[in-house]
């Protein structure tokens, strides 16, 4: 039964199923007390008429309790029998449980009820703790506090034997925290609220700190046994390029960057980074210079971008970085003409081909490397896992790889779900750039709101129009995009104005000839489905405007605000809303108005999702802690990580004497455990 219902197996389940609360025998309410308000109430009284009313299907079981101030109606559907057993007229007891208001009474139906006596006898816990339970189990009557006898009768058997410690003591003392087996103790019945705490903060701890261990661990076995291409030097091509040809003086967080990557590459392991930068950060330089390198040191690169248009972007970027330098790169996309096709292959296989810029059609079967040594993914989240190991196929010595986010993952996040990888941040943007202004319009002010884009558009700016769009395929969102094309050419007529039109539907080749319209400043206003929201670069946009805002994530609409604010002039983000906007919706508006920064908005997301649905992290199990929050504990993970990193970096193998416990630990997590079963 227990197993069915909560998954409870052995004895450790159980004392791993924690409380979700605890309630202070002390704390009693009087009977008059209770208001419409009252949820949840705790009363103390003499029970009297108990009576059974009803008859066979409709039968109930109903008793008063009566305190000095007044009356409580108690009720029973189920388990009448057993209950009507142990219930004594005239005596006193101690109740629980949540109040409804019936036929012009406050009731309580199915209370927690027990003899006042036994309740608060000297010398027990007042603290006594409520589990989670199921309605079955409950008919069973095996509730809330049932669960926790079980717990009781089970905790004076066992010792700290049977819970022996796993974290090294000298981080037990510096953290103050108590040993494992009192926490398991006294978090099911602490002796105080001080305990409790106690007992939280520690078995918290031991959460992150494990999960933190185990993702430093594979970290470690990775950089110990993956081989992987050694870039010896900074060569002729990269200086080169560095002191003639880079236009801007590099940000403080892009040196930093390159030097990460630079000193890693430089191990003769394989590298696996994620490059987290805010949208505009400049993260396109940093890989450009990451392939030079390895082009000094002899290896071929390549880059890979999730569309066509933001592939063709790229390379005609880098092209054009490198057009004075003697450096061989191609585009490759699903659109390449075979022809073309066939010389790339055949550049790749001899190796005169030395940078591969593409799609998806990068990693395919049939693109054959002479020596791969580095790939780069751009904008991450549209890439699989395994579409990233495919990558690691290409060469016989695994090449690097660099990941690069399209909006950044709060760092909490990061640092748990990606713990395994290595990580660089940058988190500044290079300078000169005006931060984009946004603001929150209703629809009913559609008309100024595009006067003033009329005026931008006047004075020779673009701007971009887009419409939410959940899944490419769907037809309403189709249709109201061609709706809001129409209405958008009533307020920008032809000939004076020209509009481009993006969307899913379309045939590839006709998205591309649209974009390149507006890229190439053809066109002043591009409407468009969420197709452009990734990486397009077109600084003389000056307008981004939102259609039904209220309908876009939080990283979405940032990762759209920032296709603006990218040329000198200063820019604007509009987001248009109905009238009827959810309170959650409304929160992640006023975050955007409030802010520019991609790693506050992000945070900000996980506050308002939860860690659950973040992109990414969802099948990564690692974020399922039972009682530690990623968002709550902050400080308690900043901590955790901090101690795992000293405790490997001072013992790797986890051999010294003080860390033997968490070495044990961690072998006898691999299955064999000393828990008997228990149903
Ligand atoms: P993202 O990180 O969003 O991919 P990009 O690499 O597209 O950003 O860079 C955004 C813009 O900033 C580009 O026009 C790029 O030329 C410019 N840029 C990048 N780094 C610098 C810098 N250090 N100083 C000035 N401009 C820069
Ligand atoms: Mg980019």
């Amino acid at each position: 039964m227990l197993k069915k219902e909560l998954g409870i197996f052995t004895f450790r389940d159980l004392l791993e199923h924690f409380p979700i609360r605890h309630i202070d025998k002390t704390a009693i309410n009087k009977i008059r007390d209770i208001t419409s308000q009252t949820e949840f109430i705790q009363v103390a009284g003499t029970l009297t008429g108990i009576e059974l009313i009803g008859d066979k299907r409709a039968k109930r079981l109903v008793a008063e309790l009566k305190d000095n101030t007044g009356y409580l109606e108690l009720v029973w559907f189920q388990g009448i029998n057993w209950v009507q057993k142990i219930l004594q007229e005239g005596k006193d007891y101690l109740v629980y449980g949540k109040v409804s208001f019936y036929n012009g009474r406050y009731q309580i139906s199915h209370p927690e009820i027990e003899l006042l006596s036994e309740a608060t006898a000297e010398g027990k816990n007042f603290l006594e703790p409520v589990y989670s339970t199921t309605e079955k189990l409950k008919a069973k009557s095996l509730n809330g506090r049932q669960l926790g006898k079980l717990t009781a009768a089970l905790l004076p058997q066992i010792s700290e034997k049977d819970i022996p410690e796993n974290i090294p003591s000298t981080i037990l003392q510096k953290l103050n925290l108590i040993n494992r087996f009192q926490g398991y103790c006294d978090i099911h019945f602490p002796k105080s609220l001080q305990n409790y705490e106690a007992a939280l903060k520690r078995l918290k701890f031991e959460e992150f700190f494990l999960a933190q261990i185990r993702l430093q661990l594979t970290k470690l076995k990775r950089h110990r046994s993956s081989k992987g291409v050694k870039f010896e030097k900074v060569g002729e091509l990269f200086n080169n390029f560095y002191t003639n040809y880079l236009p801007f003086e590099l940000t403080g967080a892009q040196k930093r960057v390159l030097r990460e990557i630079r000193t890693d590459t430089a191990q003769g392991h394989q590298m696996n980074r994620l490059l987290q930068g805010d949208v505009g950060s400049g993260k396109t330089i940093v890989a450009l210079l990451c392939m030079l390198l390895a082009a000094d040191n002899g290896y071929q690169s390549c880059m890979m971008a999730p569309t066509e248009i933001l592939a063709r972007q790229h390379f005609e970027s880098l092209q054009h970085l490198l057009k004075d330098m003697h450096v061989s790169i191609r585009l490759l996309t699903g659109s390449t003409r075979s022809a073309e096709r066939k010389k790339i292959f055949e550049g790749l296989l001899n190796g005169s081909i030395q940078i591969l810029v593409g799609t998806h059609a990068v990693i395919e079967e049939t693109v054959q490397f002479k020596n791969l040594g580095f790939a780069i993914v751009d904008e991450q989240h549209r890439f699989g896992v395994a579409q990233r190991a495919q990558l690691w196929k290409k060469a016989e010595v695994p090449p690097h790889v660099l990941v690069m986010t399209a909006t950044p993952i709060p760092r909490t996040l990061a640092m748990t779900a990606y713990g395994d990888l290595d990580y660089s941040i940058m988190d500044e943007l290079p300078p000169g750039r005006h931060p984009v202004t946004t603001v929150h319009r209703y629809e009913t002010k559609r008309a100024s709101v595009m006067d003033f884009i009329r005026t931008e558009i006047d004075k020779g700016r673009q701007t971009y129009i887009i419409y939410p769009l959940i899944e490419e395929s769907e037809k309403l969102s189709y249709e109201d995009l061609m709706q809001g094309y129409e209405q958008v050419k009533s307020f920008f007529p032809e000939p004076k104005y020209s509009i481009s039109v993006v969307h899913g539907r379309m045939p590839s080749q006709q998205k591309e000839v649209n974009m390149q319209r507006f890229v190439k400043n053809d066109t002043q206003i591009m409407v468009s489905t969420t197709v452009i929201e990734v990486g397009v670069n077109v600084p003389n946009a000056t307008v981004m405007l939102i259609e039904s805002a209220e309908k876009f994530g939080l990283s979405q609409l940032h990762q759209l605000r920032g296709r603006v604010g990218r040329g000198a002039e200063k820019s604007y983000c509009i987001l248009l809303t109905g009238s009827k906007v959810s309170n959650e919706a409304f929160e992640r508006i006023k975050t955007m108005c409030a802010t520019n920064d991609g790693f506050a908005i992000a945070e900000k997301d996980l506050e308002l999702r939860g860690p659950g649905d973040i992109e990414g992290t969802r099948q990564s199990g690692v974020l399922n802690f039972k009682l530690a929050s990623i968002i709550n504990d902050k400080p308690l993970l900043d901590l955790a990580k901090y101690y795992a990193e000293q405790v490997l970096a001072n013992d790797e193998e986890l051999s010294k004497e003080e860390n033997l416990p968490l070495k044990n630990f961690l072998l006898s997590q691999k299955g064999k455990t000393a828990w008997s079963k228990i149903s």
